[in-house]
């Protein structure tokens, strides 16, 4: 079985403002006043209900005069949000209206390679599926936590995915799932999610810092994702932070990556366990063998200095390398998201006493510097986001 697409760019745009919820055919006309005439509009929206991409609505609330039919997406539209992380996979299948209907997150091991994961991620859509939430896909958007080639949807060399280079991904979850597929890297889909459901909801242009195990930022500008020219643009974890600094594991020295992100900061808390100085930190290493960036957080939040201390630190990186991509881009809105963002607001503070200092005032006099609001499902539902952008283009 093969789903509709929309036939011409007006029929595209239409759906997309029927992704952000019902409307009335007098609300279309207005959104649409590009030289759609009235009849024209009310032609496409027929056609698109003949397509099974739209569908009537019962009647908006008269305006004065006869009351205008109100028209929905298809309420059988489809999208599956596949985010693959270092440690985990999260699968969602959302409406059109991109609302998750159904979410399931399990552990994995990417360093297993493309073969592994992929059967746990058809797996759990199939769960999914087995719950009734879909018989057919309108189509499927993927993240991995690596550069990707977008045009050709397939991972370009990523650090921490071995066995994944060039695995032809897209190609790959589109026949499996028979539906259109797109594959971004994860911190693009995040800021899609944000943008599409989370605070960046009014913010046309903005910077979402991902601190995870790396770190990495995606860049909206105009309500768009930007890539630059080979979809490496926001890949900020291996920007310099200090030139006497620690060798990274990409080979050069003094990355911010390797003073901060999840596996630099457990880094320095096992350290920190090991010479007795943090009491709190010592004794996870004891119980459970080695000390996690979690770890840190549960230790700040009882108060351990050296355990706030590396928080500080680790933010004030952060915040040199944000407060230069402040003065470039000049953003509405920094997110700050993430498995270490959870570390929270002494992270937050930190990050924020930085940008604000170092910045013009021009650039931070009207920047909120916040907390991602969709932590867990940002990802999936940003996933969903890309492929509905696809399928709703002409
Ligand atoms: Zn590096």
């Amino acid at each position: 079985m093969k789903t509709n697409r929309p036939e011409n760019p007006h029929q595209a745009a239409l759906l997309r403002l029927l992704r952000d919820g019902p409307r009335s055919r007098a609300q279309l006309n207005d959104l649409t006043s590009d030289g759609m005439s009235r009849s024209k509009l009310n032609g496409e929206l027929d056609r698109l209900i003949e397509l099974g991409l739209a569908a009537p609505d019962g009647f908006a609330e008269s305006r004065g005069g006869r009351r205008s039919g109100l028209v929905r997406l298809s309420p059988a539209t489809r999208f599956a949000g596949i985010d693959i992380g270092a440690t985990s996979v999260d699968v969602a299948v959302t409406d059109g209206e991109l609302n998750v209907l159904g979410h399931v997150s399990e552990p994995i091991d990417i360093r297993n390679g493309p073969a592994p994961v992929l059967d746990r991620v058809f797996d759990l859509v199939g769960k999914l599926r087995e719950q009734g939430l879909y018989t057919q896909l309108n189509g499927a958007g993927i993240g991995v936590p690596g550069p990707v080639s977008f045009a050709e949807g397939v991972p370009v060399v990523p650090p921490i995915m071995p066995g994944w280079n060039r695995h032809p991904l897209r190609e790959t979850v589109s026949q499996e799932l028979g539906c259109p597929a797109m594959l971004d890297n994860d911190v693009n889909l995040m800021a899609l999610g944000e943008l599409h459901a989370g605070v960046a909801r009014q913010v046309d242009d903005f910077l979402l810092v991902k601190i995870g195990t790396g770190v990495g930022c995606g860049i909206v500008v105009d309500g768009r994702i930007y890539r630059g020219v080979s979809g490496s643009a926001g890949d900020i974890g291996h920007m310099m932070v200090d030139e006497d600094g620690p060798v990274c594991p990409c080979g050069n020295i003094g990355c911010l990556e390797a003073y901060f992100g999840g596996s630099a900061l457990a880094a320095q808390a096992e350290s920190a366990a090991r010479s007795g100085v943090s009491p709190h930190l010592a004794a996870r290493l004891a119980a459970t063998g080695s000390v996690t960036a979690e770890d840190v957080a549960m230790a700040a939040a009882q108060g351990d200095p050296v355990a706030i201390q590396l928080i500080r630190d680790g933010g004030r990186r952060v915040g040199q390398v944000l407060a230069g991509l402040v003065s470039f881009f000049n953003p509405g809105l920094v997110i700050i998201a993430g498995g270490v963002a959870r570390l929270g607001h002494i992270l937050l503070a930190e990050i924020r006493s930085v940008v604000y200092r170092r910045s013009l005032p021009l650039a931070t006099g009207n920047l909120p510097i916040v907390l991602s609001e969709l932590e867990d499902v940002a990802g999936v539902v940003g996933a969903a986001r890309l492929i509905s952008d696809h399928v709703y283009s002409a």
